[in-house]
């Protein structure tokens, strides 16, 4: 990877690490620092792009791996399929992941933000290695920044394309694109304005996304604590820093920062770490592999940077078991538990009786009481389905209905609307206890208790 040449502004010149003091905005063109850690990076961060650019191709079990269908409210996810009011499932799996994030933030710190975010690798390992390759920002001709420019619009056109195959799917994508896009107005304007979006992002707005955007990255002071992992600058032997002469000449013994600044011109969010943790860190370690190579030069051992936990630069042994460190995971077990359970005993059917719109019950004019009530069928096999229902009760009570069996196509729900008349004198105090069957005749049957209402009517009367 070539590094950059272009020189950054004086420390003084900036008011923050993306603001000069005159109030315009400070480009930030880090210097790469290659090491151990960007080569992890370098390899797990291609990973992640390939699998997000293979995901939309893969299929389980006949159905894709992840699709987000949004206008039938289908969210496939690794072969399983939920529908809109699977709000259950939803909520179990929302409880589980952000616990999971707590606890991964509570160990290793912000190892998402510059180990797997999309917003840290594709910045970091697409847009700013097209940067350098076409060398933005070096004197020597107006083709740089158009080049520039076009390959972004390249890389924010395929971003877009295999972001929308998450949501529409792979096959219909191929149609869209291959077929004009006066066929597809709609379509077409979504891939464009979210082509815009990418290109908004990682061309212009960069490590804002991190610094004032990201409610994750404000998260931190609340989740992390002194035991927790973070790229820290070990004070304790780095400091008094000093360089040049200076280090030479003077008579105070001096630390190990030699302060050369690598450290803060390969820093992607411009910030310095010897000031202390701070928010705008994105833990991507490139300030680590910059000091560690001075260090190898300056013949120092390497670590004046590091993973390691506040309580450790400040002298103190780090504690892997904290609270939070318990709490967090279990929190995220229990979650992910009882979804795991709940998936595999769930059926292939999912039949909810709802009251009636309107009055709850009407006297008919030969005397019977009729109730009104509703069925939510949602069919979740992989075949349409006919579900008949019918009355499963010694009670004399007849099932009226437009429409019975009711045909559900695979993965839509139905609601069906049904009457149930019964005689006035089995009513018990306004009540009468039923039950109801509904049954595919391809495995689905289940029984459905149902109280029918009444005129009031105390035991014993006639
Ligand atoms: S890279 Fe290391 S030696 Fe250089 S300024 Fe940063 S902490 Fe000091
Ligand atoms: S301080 Fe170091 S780890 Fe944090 S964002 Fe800057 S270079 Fe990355």
């Amino acid at each position: 990877m070539a590094t950059s040449t272009v020189k950054p502004r004086r420390l003084e010149t900036r008011v923050f690490p993306t603001l000069n003091a005159d109030g315009t905005r400070r480009w930030l063109r880090p210097r790469v620092s290659p090491g151990r850690f960007l080569r992890g990076r370098v390899c797990f961060g291609w990973f992640l792009i390939a699998l997000f650019a293979l995901l939309p191709y893969i299929e389980i079990g006949g159905r894709p791996a992840i699709l987000l269908d949004i206008p039938r409210r289908e969210f496939t996810l690794f072969g399983t399929t939920f529908l809109a009011t699977d709000t259950l499932y939803l909520m179990l799996f929302l409880v589980g992941a952000i616990a999971a994030v707590f606890a991964v933030t509570a160990l290793f710190g912000r190892i998402w933000c510059g180990w797997a975010c999309p917003q840290t690798v594709y910045l970091e390992l697409l847009y700013r290695p097209l940067e350098r390759w076409i060398g933005r920002g070096r004197a020597g001709g107006a083709w740089r920044p158009a080049a520039g420019y076009l390959l972004y619009l390249l890389a924010s056109m395929f971003l877009a394309h295999t972001f929308l195959a998450y949501f529409v799917g792979i096959d219909k994508l191929a149609a869209w694109v291959q077929s004009s896009p006066f066929e597809h107005p709609i379509a077409f304007l979504v891939m464009a304005a979210t082509t815009g979006l990418m290109y908004f992002d990682f061309a212009w707005f960069r490590e804002q996304t991190c610094l004032v955007a990201c409610p994750y990255g404000r998260l931190q002071s609340a989740l992390l604590d002194r035991h927790s992992l973070v790229i820290g600058y070990d004070a304790r032997r780095g400091e008094p820093r000093g360089k040049g002469r200076a280090r030479e000449g003077g008579a105070a013994p001096r630390g190990d920062c030699v302060d050369c600044g690598l450290c803060v011109r390969t820093c992607p969010t411009g910030i310095d770490i010897r000031g202390g943790l701070q928010m705008e860190c994105i833990g991507c370690a490139q300030c680590i592999d910059a000091c560690d190579a001075v260090m190898a030069k300056v013949g120092r051992p390497r670590g004046l940077i590091r993973y390691c936990s506040q309580a450790e630069l400040a002298g103190e042994k780090r504690r892997l078991l904290r609270p939070r460190v318990i709490l967090y995971p279990m929190l995220a077990l229990a979650a992910f538990g009882a979804l795991g359970v709940l998936l595999l005993t769930r059926g292939d059917a999912e039949v909810t009786l709802l009251r009636g719109i309107g009055n709850p019950f009407s006297v008919l004019a030969d005397g019977l009481v009729s109730n009104p009530i509703r069925l939510k069928i949602v069919n979740r096999g992989d075949a349409a389905r006919d579900y008949r229902v019918a009355v499963a009760c010694a009670e004399e009570v007849e099932l009226v209905a437009a429409q019975n069996p009711v045909p559900v196509s695979a993965g839509e729900t139905v609601t069906a609307s049904f009457f149930l008349v019964g005689a006035p004198e089995r009513f018990r105090r306004g009540n009468l206890e039923c039950t109801l069957s509904v049954d595919d005749g391809a495995g689905y049957a289940e029984e459905i208790p149902c109280r029918l209402l009444g005129p009031y009517r105390k035991e014993g009367s006639p």
